[in-house]
C-alpha cells in the first residue's frame, strides 16, 4: 500500500530522514516510535507529502507520488492525518467540518456527503455533537471529530500523529478506542504514538526512529521483550 524507497530528506544542511525504506501492507498497523526530534512527524509529513523530499520515493498503491503540482491533492486526499493538534475549522460545525472536503474537493452532492459525515460522526460516538462548534467539545470528542473528517474521503491509508498526545488522559482512551476500532476494520495505518500499550496491543509492527533512521524494525513482542539496539533499550527505559 505504501513504499518507501530510499528517501532522504534535509532541512537546510539539517539532514532530518536518512536513507528511509518501508513498505506498508494492505491492512498493516505500522506504529512508529522514537524520541522526539527523531523525524516521525517528517516522515508521516513526507507520505502525505506536506513536505518535499530531497531523493527517493514514495508510492501509494504503487503509484509514485509525483512533485508538487497538479494530480497531487487528489492523492493526497487519499492519505488521510490526524495530528496532535485537532485543526478543526473553528467557525464550522462539527458537521460542516466532516463535509467541507467531499463537497468542496471531491465535488460530492451536499446530501450525500451529509449523510456519510453523519454516519462517521455516529461511528466515532459523537453524532449528538454534528451541530455545535469545535471550541464546545472537548478534547477528545475534537479528536474523533478530525478522525471522522479524514475518513470522510475514503482515504487508503491513515496517518496518525501522536493524535493523543495534547489530551487528557481520560480522554486518552476514547480516542484510542476509536483507533483500534479502525484497525479491525482492516484500515492500513501508520501511528506515531507514545502509547506504549497501544503500540502492544495494536502493532502489526514496530519501527523504531532515532536521528533519522530506522534503527529497528519488529513485532511488538519482539520490540518491547527484546530489542536489539542500545538506543531503543535507552528509549524504553524512559517511557515504559
Ligand atoms: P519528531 O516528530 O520525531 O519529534 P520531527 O520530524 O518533528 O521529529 O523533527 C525532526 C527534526 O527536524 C527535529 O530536529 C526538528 O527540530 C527538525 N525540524 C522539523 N521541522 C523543521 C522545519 N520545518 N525546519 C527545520 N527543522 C525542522
Ligand atoms: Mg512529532
Amino acid at each position: 500500500m505504501i513504499s518507501i524507497r530510499d528517501v532522504n530528506k534535509y532541512y537546510g544542511a539539517f539532514h532530518v530522514l536518512k536513507d528511509i525504506d518501508l513498505d506498508v501492507k494492505r491492512g498493516e498497523v505500522v506504529v512508529v516510535l522514537g524520541p522526539s526530534g527523531s523525524g516521525k512527524s517528517t516522515l508521516c509529513r513526507t507520505i502525505n507529502r506536506l513536505e518535499p523530499i530531497n531523493s527517493g520515493t514514495i508510492s501509494i498503491e504503487g503509484q509514485v507520488l509525483p512533485e508538487e503540482s497538479g494530480p497531487l491533492s487528489e492523492l493526497r486526499s487519499e492519505v488521510g492525518m490526524v495530528f496532535q493538534q485537532f485543526n478543526l475549522f473553528a467557525h464550522m460545525t462539527v458537521l460542516e467540518n466532516v463535509m467541507f472536503a467531499p463537497v468542496q474537493v471531491r465535488r460530492q452532492k451536499r446530501e450525500l456527503a451529509r449523510a456519510r459525515a453523519l454516519e462517521l460522526l455516529e461511528r466515532v460516538g459523537v453524532g449528538a455533537q454534528k451541530d455545535k462548534r469545535p471550541a464546545q467539545l472537548s478534547g477528545g470528542q475534537q479528536q474523533r471529530v478530525a478522525i471522522a473528517r479524514a475518513l470522510a474521503m475514503d482515504p487508503k491509508v491513515m496517518l496518525f500523529d501522536e493524535p493523543t498526545s495534547s489530551l487528557d488522559p481520560e480522554m486518552i482512551k476514547e480516542v484510542l478506542d476509536v483507533i483500534v476500532e479502525l484497525t479491525k476494520a482492516g484500515m492500513t495505518m501508520v501511528v506515531v504514538t507514545h502509547e506504549m500499550g497501544f503500540a502492544q496491543t495494536a502493532a502489526d509492527r514496530i519501527i523504531f526512529m532515532a536521528a533519522g533512521e530506522i534503527v529497528e524494525e519488529s513485532t511488538p513482542q519482539e520490540f518491547f521483550s527484546d530489542c536489539k539496539t542500545e538506543r531503543a533499550r535507552e528509549f524504553l527505559s524512559k517511557v515504559l
